[in-house]
C-alpha cells in the first residue's frame, strides 16, 4: 500500500494543526509521500500567506515598502517553529530564503511573482520536515526542482510537462523515509519556479499519486466529507457521500459543488487512482472516495448542486427545423464574441442558448442582438437574465425508473415553475432551469425527494 497525502492551508495554519498532521501520516505507514500548501488562516479574519506573499510581491514591484508584511510572513513561521520547539536556524533560513526572493530580479513580473508565491509552500515543506526530525522520524524535504516538478512557463498558470512522471517517479522512490513536498510550484525548463493557479497544490497531490502509481490519494481538508448537497442551502444535512464516480464529481463540480476544483485532480482521475477527502481535525472519519466504478445498490443519486447567473437566450423562427445551417450561424455569432456557450436545447422552431452572465454583459448582448435579427431573419429572440441551473446527479439514475418523476413532482409540490429541463445528454445528471428566486426552493425540495429516507 502507497497514499499520497495532500494537507491544505488550513491544516497546517498553526503549530496544532502541524502536530495533526505529523500524527495523521504516522498513524499509517502506506502515507509515505506528503503534500503541503502554505499555513491558511487560523481564524475567519486571519490572512492566509499565500496572500501576505502576493501582497509583498505588489508591494515591492511597485517600489512601495514591503518590510512590514516581509516580517508578518516570518513570525507566521517562527510561531510555529517555537511552539514545537524546532531549531532557530530553521526560522533564520525562512528570513534569509524570503529576503533573497524579494530582493531578486523583479524584471518579468510574473516570474518575480511566482517566485515570491512558491515561498509559502516551499519554507512549509521544511518546516513540516524539521517537524518530523524533531519527533525522531526520518523525513526528507523534497526540492521540486531536483525530483524533476516541470513546468511551462506560464507564470502563475503553469501546466506540467509530461516528461515530468518517470523523473518525479525515479526521484521520490529513493527518497529517506517520509517524503515532504512542497504543493503548488514547479520550475520552468530555464529554472525558474511557476505556480500553478490559486489551489494548486491539490494539483501537486494528483500529479505525485499518479507519477508514483499511489493506491490512493488522500486530501486532507477541513470538512468530514463531501455533503450531498450545498449545507448554506441545507443546513441540516447530515449525512456525507460515501462514495463517488469521477465523472459524478465533475458534473457536481461544475455546477458550483465547492470542496476541490475538479480540475485540479485531474492527473489522478487520468491515471485511476482513487481520491480519498478527509479531514485533519477528524482523521477518524472515512471521509469520501472519488473513484473510477462504484456500486449503484446504494443510493442512485449522489447530489444536488446549483449555480446561478446564466442568461436564456431564446430565438424563435418559424420552421426552423428544415433550415440548414442556423445552429452553426447562430453560434458562430458567439463566437465571434468570443462568448462561450453552455447548454442548447433546441425545439422545431426554436433554439434557447444558455450563457453564464459574466460573459454575456449587456454590450455584448447588443451586438449579438443585432447581428440575429440581421444575419438569422428570426421571428422572436428573447434574453431573459436571473436564471439558475440545478443539477440532480448520480450513475445510477440510468438504471433505476422514475427518478425525473420523483424530481418534477418535488418541483411541482414546491411551487417552482420549470423553465429548462435536459435530460439525456449526459445519462448521469437531470439539468433543471428554474428562476434564480426559486434556485434555493428548488434545490431544498429535491434534497428532500431523493435524500430525506
Ligand atoms: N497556497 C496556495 C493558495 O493559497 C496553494 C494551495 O494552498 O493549494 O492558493
Amino acid at each position: 500500500m502507497f497514499k499520497v497525502c495532500k494537507f491544505g492551508g488550513s491544516s497546517l495554519a498553526d503549530a496544532a494543526q502541524v502536530r495533526k498532521v505529523c500524527d495523521i501520516i504516522l498513524a499509517d505507514s502506506a502515507r509515505r509521500i506528503v503534500v503541503v500548501s502554505a499555513p491558511g488562516k487560523r481564524h475567519s479574519n486571519d490572512i492566509k500567506v499565500t496572500d501576505l506573499l502576493i501582497c509583498c510581491a505588489a508591494k515591492a514591484l511597485a517600489g512601495e515598502d514591503y518590510q512590514e508584511v516581509l516580517q508578518a510572513i516570518v513570525v507566521r513561521y517562527a510561531e510555529i517553529a517555537a511552539e514545537l520547539a524546532l531549531p532557530t536556524t530553521l526560522v533564520d533560513e525562512i528570513a534569509a530564503d524570503l529576503q533573497r526572493r524579494v530582493t531578486g530580479s523583479r524584471a518579468h513580473a510574473g516570474m518575480f511573482q511566482d517566485s515570491m508565491k512558491a515561498a509559502g509552500e516551499d519554507n512549509s515543506a521544511r518546516l513540516v520536515a524539521a517537524a518530523f526530525k524533531a519527533r525522531g522520524v526520518v523525513a526528507t524535504y523534497v526540492d521540486p526542482k531536483e525530483a524533476g516538478m516541470r513546468l511551462t512557463n506560464e507564470f502563475g498558470n503553469a501546466q506540467l510537462l509530461s516528461d515530468s512522471y518517470p523523473l518525479l517517479e525515479s526521484y521520490l522512490k529513493k527518497v529517506d523515509g517520509i517524503a515532504v513536498f512542497p504543493g503548488f510550484f514547479g520550475y520552468t525548463l530555464a529554472g525558474e519556479v511557476a505556480t500553478f493557479p490559486r489551489g494548486g497544490s491539490d494539483i501537486t497531490g494528483a500529479i505525485l499519486a499518479a507519477a508514483v502509481k499511489a493506491d490512493v490519494y488522500e486530501n486532507f481538508t477541513d470538512v468530514d466529507s463531501v455533503y450531498p448537497v450545498d449545507p448554506r442551502i441545507v443546513p441540516e444535512v447530515k449525512k456525507g457521500i460515501a462514495v463517488m464516480t469521477f465523472r459524478e464529481m465533475r458534473e457536481l463540480a461544475y455546477a458550483g459543488f465547492g470542496v476541490f476544483h475538479d480540475e485540479a485532480v485531474l492527473p489522478a482521475v487520468r491515471a485511476g487512482i482513487p481520491i480519498n477527502i478527509r479531514n485533519t481535525n477528524h482523521p477518524e472519519a472515512p471521509g469520501t472516495m472519488l473513484v473510477v466504478k462504484r456500486d449503484y445498490d446504494c443510493c442512485a443519486v449522489v447530489g444536488i448542486a446549483s449555480d446561478d447567473g446564466f442568461v436564456h437566450l431564446y430565438i424563435d423562427k418559424y420552421l426552423l427545423n428544415r433550415e440548414v445551417g442556423l445552429g452553426r450561424r447562430l453560434l458562430q455569432i458567439l463566437e465571434s464574441e468570443k462568448v462561450s456557450w453552455e447548454h442548447m436545447p433546441t425545439g422545431i422552431d426554436n433554439i434557447s442558448v444558455i450563457i453564464r452572465g459574466d460573459a454575456f454583459d449587456k454590450d455584448r448582448e447588443e451586438r449579438v442582438l443585432k447581428r440575429i435579427h440581421e444575419e438569422l431573419k428570426p421571428d422572436n429572440v428573447l434574453v431573459e437574465r436571473d436564471h439558475a441551473i440545478i443539477m440532480v446527479v448520480g450513475e445510477g439514475m440510468q438504471y433505476a425508473v422514475g427518478m425525473s418523476a420523483r424530481a418534477t413532482r418535488a418541483l411541482a409540490d414546491a411551487g417552482v415553475n420549470i423553465e429548462m429541463l435536459n435530460q439525456g445528454a449526459s445519462e448521469i445528471s437531470v439539468m433543471f432551469g428554474v428562476r434564480s428566486a426559486d434556485r434555493i426552493k428548488a434545490v431544498r425540495a429535491l434534497y428532500y425527494a431523493f435524500f430525506n429516507s
